[in-house]
Formats: C-alpha cells, sequence, structure tokens
C-alpha cells in the first residue's frame, strides 16, 4: 500500500484559530497524531508533515508533499468564523480542480465522517485558492473537524478529541479501501 500524508494545520508561531485558551494548532496536531498511529495500526504507511509544534511555511509543506507523491493528503484544520459564532458542524474541502479519484476519496471520507453527528455531509466545498489542495498534485482534502468560533463545537471536539481521530481515522481508511493504488492511473 502507497502512503498517506497527514498534515497538522498551523503548528509553532503560527497558531491559526485561538478561542477559549485553545490555539488551534493544538487540535490539529493532537488528532493527526492519533490518525496516523491508527493507520499505521492496520498497516498504512504515513508521513506526517509535523509531528511537533513546529513552524512550517506552506510552501515547505506543499513542496515535500509534491516530492513525497502519497496516495492521499489530508489536512487537519479547525475552522472559526469570528462574525458567525452560530455556523457550526465540521465539513470537507477539496480543490474545484480535482481527479477523478480525489471525487470518490473524499465522498467516502465525507460519508464516514457523517458519523461524527456534527458534520455537515452536503457541505463539502470546492476551492479555488486553499494551497494545500490547490498546489499539491496528489489527492488531496482538507478536513475542518468543527468551527472553533462556535462553543458546541470546540467543546465537543474538546471533550472528544479521541473520537474524533478514531472517525476521520476510519474515513481515510475507507478512502484506501477504493484504491490507493489506482492513484496516478
Ligand atoms: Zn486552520
Amino acid at each position: 500500500m502507497n502512503i498517506v500524508a497527514i498534515d497538522a494545520g498551523h503548528g509553532g508561531e503560527e497558531k491559526g484559530a485561538s478561542y477559549c485558551g485553545v490555539d488551534e494548532k493544538n487540535i490539529n496536531l493532537c488528532v493527526a497524531g492519533m490518525v496516523s498511529t491508527y493507520l499505521r495500526f492496520r498497516g498504512v504507511k504515513v508521513f506526517e508533515t509535523r509531528s511537533t509544534d513546529t513552524t512550517i511555511p506552506l510552501r515547505e509543506r506543499i513542496r515535500v508533499i509534491n516530492e513525497l507523491k502519497p496516495s492521499l493528503l489530508v489536512s487537519i484544520h479547525v475552522d472559526a468564523l469570528p462574525n458567525n459564532p452560530e455556523v457550526s458542524g465540521g465539513h470537507l474541502i477539496i480543490a474545484a480542480q480535482r481527479s477523478r479519484i480525489t471525487e470518490r476519496m473524499s465522498r467516502a471520507v465525507n460519508l464516514t465522517l457523517s458519523r461524527l453527528g456534527r458534520w455537515n455531509v452536503n457541505g463539502m466545498r470546492d476551492v479555488d485558492n486553499k494551497g494545500i489542495v490547490t498546489r499539491t498534485t496528489c489527492p488531496a482534502m482538507i478536513v475542518e473537524l468543527g468551527f472553533m468560533t462556535n462553543r458546541g463545537d470546540l467543546r465537543n471536539i474538546c471533550n472528544n478529541i479521541c473520537t474524533y481521530a478514531q472517525i476521520v481515522g476510519e474515513a481515510l481508511q475507507s478512502a484506501g479501501d477504493l484504491g490507493y493504488e489506482n492513484y496516478g492511473s
């Protein structure tokens, strides 16, 4: 089986969103680490863009991933909408210009992630300008676990972080079952 890249968003000097004394970078790192362990235990080769609290510029992440050519890249984040604290629920972000395998994998991942409950299964967003999904050459997606700006989401994520990691792990495995090895064909 080919390699899966797990990217914990932000890190080091880049805290990401920060609410209620919680920095997004730490949630991302915690979930990414547990997801990596989940997949490794099941025989999947995993590459982590960071496994500590370090600053890695986006262009550097993109360069490393494009060199590595993983079967799938998943970037872990928590969203924030400071002017709209009632908006809640996780969602998936994929590039507007994407391959067929990315399309199939993201559907499988999205469906499994709907088990999180606070998940917008119809909220899958296409983007033209989110660097990591548009500037990497492999199938890529951003998992936004929820909104830091929504009290319910933040409470749920912080209280159930292992459950989040487990379901993300299962979701990536379901994408792998569809055929990591089809990448490039
Ligand atoms: Zn983020």
